[in-house]
């Protein structure tokens, strides 16, 4: 696994009802010698089973410290990004992760608030795991970074993990934006009254047309990730997106 070869994508995340500046999620991709451009949904469960998803997520968590300690460095305005964590880590005896990332936080300087971790709900799948994923949250919110949901609401012990877990935000699985209708906008709009209702922000994903847009906003869903606004992308092409959004906010 040659690190050269990925590159870090960045998804913008837009507020629906408030006018501050966009977020982004870091999204690898891996640019095969021979195949192209490959997505992680094709190598993240392979690279999973191997381990080497561990050093990846580290690589693209650095890369993310990196890119925000140069724009700091230059006088620019940072922005909050999300970076993935698989599951695979909690497989680590010692849990050595958490310190890692803390101390890339702290070595580039790192305002807190601006890095959120983002574990999939199927995460959490076993009861026996939810006391070290406590102890990664606390440890994380201890240090400033914030813990957000992926994919929430299609896997199977939902309700459950929002007892047990105190994370910031929610990200409310793309699927319910597939083929939606009456049910779904009920189902989200409860949900996202209940996600407020606990103290938690919400995150929409998926959103690829305007009347989603709309739909989302009326339900007052905090923000929206999908390619209405636009698709993950080069880190550069995001910088410019962002500034030009920023400008015209
Ligand atoms: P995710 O974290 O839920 O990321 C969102 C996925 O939905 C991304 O797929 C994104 O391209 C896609 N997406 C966003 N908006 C839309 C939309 O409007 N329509 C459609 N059809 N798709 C949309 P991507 O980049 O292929 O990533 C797939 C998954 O791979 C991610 O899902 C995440 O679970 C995992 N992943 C990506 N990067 C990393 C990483 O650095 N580490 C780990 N452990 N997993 C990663
Ligand atoms: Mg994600
Ligand atoms: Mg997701």
């Amino acid at each position: 696994m040659k690190k050269e070869n990925f590159e870090i994508y960045l998804q913008p995340k837009v507020y629906l009802n408030q006018n501050d500046p966009p977020c982004a999620e870091a999204l690898i991709r891996w640019n095969h010698p021979t195949e192209g451009l490959i997505c992680p949904s094709d190598f993240i469960s392979l690279f999973e089973k191997n381990g080497k998803v561990c050093r990846l997520d580290l690589y693209v968590f650095e890369k993310v410290c990196e890119l925000l300690h140069t724009r700091s460095q230059n006088k620019k305005d940072i922005f909050p990004v999300s970076v993935n964590l698989s599951k695979a880590h909690l497989n680590s005896e010692n849990m050595e992760f958490i310190d890692k990332i803390i101390s890339l936080k702290k070595k580039y300087e790192i305002p807190d608030g601006m890095l959120e971790i983002e574990m999939t709900e199927s995460i959490m799948i076993e009861d026996s795991q939810l006391p070290a994923i406590k102890k990664m949250i606390d440890a994380f919110h201890r240090n400033g970074i914030l813990c957000s949901l992926d994919d929430f609401g299609f896997g199977f012990s939902s309700l459950g993990i929002l007892k047990s877990l105190d994370v910031d935000v929610i990200k409310l699985d793309r699927k319910f934006l597939i083929d939606e209708n009456e049910k779904t906008w009920f189902i989200v709009l409860n949900f996202i009254t209940l996600a407020h209702g606990l103290g938690m922000k919400t995150v929409a994903e998926g959103v690829e047309d305007r009347n989603q847009v709309d739909c989302l906003r009326t339900a007052e869903c905090d923000m929206v990730q999908g390619y209405f606004y636009g698709k993950p992308m080069p880190i550069s092409d995001f910088i410019q997106w962002y500034e030009t959004r920023r400008d015209n906010l």
